[in-house]
C-alpha cells in the first residue's frame, strides 16, 4: 500500500513538471518580439485604360470563368480627373498614382508649377527597398515614366531615359530602345547602364542566368506587340522575373521591394475600339495578377493593389431594344469615344494592408497610402 503510493506520488510529480514546463514554454512564445510593420512588399499593377466595363466584357467573354482579380479581398473605386480636366491623360494619372499630386495632362512627375515631386518608388528606394518597373510599351512612356522621371511633358522620352540612369531602380522591363540607343544626342545609354553594372538585354532570354542585381530589357524599339499581334506571355514572364530578382535584391539589403507592373495596352486596344483587343490584353493582365496574388499568398507582408489609371473608349454593354427582349440580338458592346472618359475605375487589393483600399479614393490616395504602410 505505501509502495503504490509512493509511484503515484512520483506519476504526479512528474506529470506537474512537465505541466508547468509546457506552460513556460508556451508563455515564452507568446512574448511579443519587435513589432515588423506589416508591410514589406509593394506589387502595384495598372491596367491601363482598364474601366469596369472592359472587366465585365472579358468576363462575358470568358463565360464568367473567374479571372484571378477576381480573388481581391478588399475592392475600391478612385476618381482619376486630373488638375486641368475631368478626362485626364495617362500622364496626369501616372503621376497621381505614382506621387500622390493631381497635375496637368501631360505632366510625368512634375506638379501643377512643373516643380519634381517624389514618387513611391522613389520613396521605397531612400527606405533602402529594392524597385522595379514593368511594361509593355516603352519604359519611358507615361505610366512607367511617372514612377521614374520627372519632365515637363510626357513626349520627351529622350529626357526621361536619361532619367533611369540617374535613379538606382533594380530592374526594368519592356521596350523603348530608340530612347536609349538612338537619341538625338547620340548618347548610348545602354552603354552607361552597363557601365553602372546594369546587365542589359533585349528579351527575357537573354536574363535566364539572372538571379539578382541590376537588369534592364528593352524588348522593342518602341513598344511591344499587341497580344493579337503576338507578344505572348512577356508581360507574366517579365513580371516573374522582376519577383525572382527583387526578392533576392531585397534579401541581400535586408529590406522590401516595390514593383510597378502596367498592362500597358489595355488601352490602345480601347481607343481602337477593338474589343477583342481589350479581352485579349484584360487576359494577359490578368496572368500577371495571378502571379502576384500567388506572389503574396506565399510571401507574408505582400500587397497587392491592382487598377486603372482611366478608363478609355467609354465602353457599355447594352440591349439595343428598350424592352430587353433576348430573343433578339440579346447585347452588343458600343465604345462611345475613341479617347478616354471620366468614369470612377476599380481598385482591387489584396494581401498586408489591403484593407485601407476598400473605399472611395482619390487616384492620389493610393501612393499616399502605400507610402504611410510602408513608413508607419
Ligand atoms: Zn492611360
Amino acid at each position: 500500500m505505501k509502495k503504490i503510493s509512493k509511484t503515484l506520488r512520483t506519476v504526479i510529480e512528474c506529470t506537474l513538471v512537465v505541466l508547468i514546463g509546457g506552460l513556460l514554454i508556451s508563455l515564452i512564445n507568446h512574448i511579443p518580439t519587435e513589432k515588423e510593420p506589416e508591410v514589406k512588399n509593394i506589387i502595384f499593377m495598372i491596367g491601363d485604360g482598364m474601366g469596369i466595363s472592359h472587366i465585365t466584357a472579358t468576363m462575358i467573354e470568358q463565360d464568367y470563368a473567374p479571372l484571378a482579380l477576381e480573388r481581391a479581398e478588399y475592392i475600391g473605386l478612385q476618381k482619376t480627373y486630373s488638375a486641368n480636366n475631368l478626362i485626364t491623360d495617362s500622364a496626369a494619372a501616372g503621376t497621381a498614382l505614382a506621387a500622390g499630386t493631381k497635375t496637368y495632362n501631360g505632366a510625368i512627375g512634375v506638379d501643377s508649377d512643373k516643380q519634381p515631386v517624389e514618387n513611391i518608388r522613389e520613396v521605397a528606394e531612400r527606405l533602402g527597398m529594392a524597385t522595379g518597373v514593368v511594361a509593355t510599351y516603352a519604359v519611358t512612356h507615361a505610366t512607367p515614366a511617372s514612377f521614374v522621371g520627372h519632365v515637363e511633358s510626357r513626349h520627351d522620352q529622350d529626357r526621361i531615359a536619361k532619367q533611369f540612369l540617374d535613379s538606382d531602380i533594380d530592374v526594368f522591363f519592356g521596350g523603348g530602345q530608340k530612347f536609349f540607343s538612338q537619341r538625338a544626342d547620340s548618347l548610348d545609354l545602354v552603354a552607361k547602364l552597363q557601365e553602372k553594372g546594369y546587365t542589359m538585354s533585349t528579351s527575357l532570354e537573354g536574363l535566364a542566368d539572372v538571379h539578382s542585381g541590376k537588369a534592364g530589357i528593352l524588348a522593342a524599339r518602341k513598344g511591344l506587340p499587341s497580344i493579337l499581334k503576338g507578344r505572348d506571355t512577356f508581360l507574366p514572364d517579365a513580371t516573374t522575373k522582376a519577383l525572382e530578382i527583387l526578392t533576392a535584391n531585397a534579401k541581400a539589403a535586408k529590406s522590401g521591394f516595390f514593383l510597378m507592373v502596367e498592362g500597358s495596352q489595355i488601352d490602345g486596344e480601347a481607343h481602337g475600339n477593338n474589343l477583342e483587343g481589350v479581352v485579349a490584353e484584360i487576359l494577359d493582365f490578368d496572368a500577371a495578377v495571378k502571379i502576384a496574388f500567388d506572389y503574396a499568398d506565399t510571401h507574408p507582408g505582400t500587397l497587392v493593389v491592382v487598377t486603372a489609371d482611366h478608363e478609355t473608349g467609354g465602353l457599355t454593354i447594352i440591349n439595343n431594344n428598350n424592352r430587353f427582349d433576348v430573343a433578339q440580338n440579346p447585347y452588343e458592346y458600343h465604345f462611345s469615344t475613341g479617347g478616354h472618359s471620366g468614369g470612377m475605375v476599380p481598385i482591387f487589393a489584396y494581401g498586408a494592408g489591403a484593407d485601407a483600399f476598400s473605399r472611395v479614393l482619390e487616384n492620389t490616395d493610393i501612393p499616399t497610402i502605400m507610402k504611410s504602410l510602408l513608413t508607419e
